[in-house]
């Protein structure tokens, strides 16, 4: 049970490295790494978020791959 079994809701296959916390659509919440540097990379970045992993992974691709990282946040548990 938990937030580690669950499964990324974009590919439903990776396991999610970080949670939107204000998602447009309830239903994808959750995405693995994969696809959450895809939707950094499409310009669509998750602006609220909760890293999952305890390291700051998401924050790590946005770090890589966003130049608009200060418009994002964390958002507190
Ligand atoms: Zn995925």
């Amino acid at each position: 049970m938990g937030a580690h079994r669950r499964r990324c809701d974009w590919c439903n296959n990776g396991t999610p490295i970080v949670r939107d916390m204000d998602p447009v659509n309830p239903d994808y919440q959750y995405w693995c790494e994969e696809c959450a540097r895809a939707l950094i990379i499409k310009g669509d970045a998750i602006e609220t978020y909760r890293e999952l992993e305890g390291e700051p992974i998401y924050g790590r691709l946005l770090d890589e791959h966003c130049t608009l990282k200060r418009f994002y946040q964390f958002a507190r548990a």
